[in-house]
């Protein structure tokens, strides 16, 4: 009905040219006409007409969707060392570029180069099955006819020494449920097991590992990771399986029959290869050389897309860089983003970063990292010097009062794994906190793809992120400092 319609149309008019009125002035300063007193510079706005400019925009427009569409799509896995992460390279700075970004480049470091090969995995006694795994990432490969040897199951380092010589000539099983969370504790508690468990157990003699994938969804699906082996102990393959498969070795086990494994792995590492941290500024408009840095990693597991980890840790800086430029909100001080190469197999982007930065970390006010999915945004974790939580949730506050889930802000012992390393210089560290209840059923697997993410939520992440980093770059006062020099990344 004619009526009607134009009863809600008259409305949506005046919202459209309120928002206008809101957004025009700042961003699109009206030129000086000859014979004209040009007009002083606007004022900037306030923090709270900020927030809301950038959340409206940022849902609105939608662009961190498309990039991490491209990403995800069309580049895929971005393993250290591998085409996927060289073309990821290439193609953020190529974003940032198009985007009228300064300072934008390449940060040239050497990272690890693993690949994957065969992997055969399969229970032969007391009944052949086939077991659904994955190479932790680093391991050592198996001798081409694989290991097999029987299972021997336990789920902490102190009930593997318990253990004593029985775990001599065995392929230990670390069986421990990780439980989802809505901080992800549960993988906390449980990633040593992953890292460090191939070490532990081969100090004992044991021949192989097994762990039970770290993920919080029964999809058959291993979760891949990271090994770290210890200096003086030999090194033995480790591989993750599905939940399913380490139940199923535990059922036998438990009725008291003796479970036997075949492990055949083909991966290797290769000499290190040259790959780059990428790095971009929006410039200061009062103290450009002071920086707040904000970022995601660049690399992702070979298995998946790299979606969630970290390809919306890098749209949302990426993104955040874009809609402050396209606003006009000009901070005081210099946004940087970088995003980092390397966190998922050896951290080497933030050390590196940290270190070539080192002189300068002084006017680095403080750095941001998203590397926890793209759920929704429930505020930050702060590690930084006395009272800089609070200062957080002050400004988070506006976020909140924008209409954002992100208004909170709490202390806590670590922010991120590639700002980590800038501790040394005591910069305040800040980590985007997700809902991360569903990040680790994907986490790591094939599974990994852009349809895990939604829109409305990576959206309201990025505008997290860019009001933030708007914030803390604007502000007349700086975050309490860290005390220098307690870097805990070796
Ligand atoms: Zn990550
Ligand atoms: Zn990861």
């Amino acid at each position: 009905m004619p009526t009607s319609r134009a009863s809600v149309a008259v409305p949506t008019v005046v919202a459209i040219a309120a928002l206008i009125a809101l957004v025009a002035p700042a961003a699109f300063p009206a030129a000086a006409r000859p014979n004209e007193v040009p007009a002083p510079p606007a004022a900037p706005p306030t923090l709270a007409q900020a927030a809301v400019r950038i959340r409206g925009e940022s849902i609105a427009t939608g662009g961190a969707w498309t990039k991490l569409a491209w990403l995800t799509d069309r580049i895929g896995p971005r393993l250290s060392g591998s085409p996927g992460a060289d073309a990821a390279v290439a193609w953020a700075l190529q974003e940032l570029r198009r985007d009228g970004m300064t300072n934008v480049h390449g940060e040239t470091l050497m990272v690890p180069h693993w690949v994957r090969g065969e992997e055969t995995v399969a229970i032969v006694a007391p009944v052949a099955r086939p077991v659904v795994a994955a190479a932790i990432g680093m391991s050592v490969p198996t001798p081409p006819e694989g290991i097999t040897a029987e299972v021997i199951e336990t789920d902490s380092f102190e009930a593997l020494a318990a253990l004593g010589d029985r775990v001599k000539g065995t392929i230990v099983l670390f069986n421990k449920v990780t439980p989802a969370h809505i901080d992800g504790a549960g993988y906390g508690a449980n990633g040593g097991l992953r890292s460090r468990g191939p070490s532990e157990a081969a100090r004992l003699g044991a021949v192989a590992v097994l762990v039970r994938s770290l993920g919080t969804l029964r999809a058959r699906l291993p979760h891949t990771g990271s090994l770290r082996y210890l200096d003086g102990v030999p090194q033995i393959p480790a591989a993750a399986i599905t939940e399913e498969d380490a139940e199923r070795i535990h059922r036998f086990i438990a009725a008291g029959e003796t479970v036997r494994v075949r492990i055949v792995l083909g991966c290797r590492t290769l000499p290190d290869v040259e790959s780059a941290n990428v790095v971009a500024d929006l410039p200061g408009r009062e103290r450009p050389s002071e920086i707040v840095l904000i970022g995601g990693h660049l690399d992702s597991w070979d298995l998946g897309d790299g979606a969630v980890d970290d390809g919306a840790g890098v749209v949302a800086a990426l993104e955040t860089l874009r809609l402050l430029k396209q606003l006009g909100l000009t901070p005081r001080r210099t946004i940087r983003a970088v995003l980092y190469m390397n966190e998922e197999n050896g951290s080497r982007g933030g050390r590196a970063y940290a270190a070539a930065h080192k002189d300068e970390l002084d006017r680095h006010v403080a750095a941001i990292e998203s590397d926890s999915g793209a759920g929704r945004p429930l505020g930050f974790r702060v590690l930084a010097g006395p009272g800089a939580a609070d200062a957080v949730r002050a400004l988070a506050a506006h976020l909140a009062a924008a209409g954002s889930s992100a208004g909170a802000a709490d202390v806590a012992e670590h922010a991120g794994v590639d700002i980590d390393p800038l501790r040394i210089g005591g910069v305040p560290l800040l980590g985007l906190r997700q809902d991360s209840t569903h990040y680790f059923d994907w986490h790591h697997t094939m599974a990994d793809t852009l349809d895990k993410i939604d829109p409305r939520e990576l959206a309201e992440n990025v505008a997290a992120m860019a009001f933030m980093a708007y914030a803390l770059a604007e502000s007349p006062e700086p975050l309490p400092r860290l005390p220098a020099g307690a870097s805990k990344t070796p």
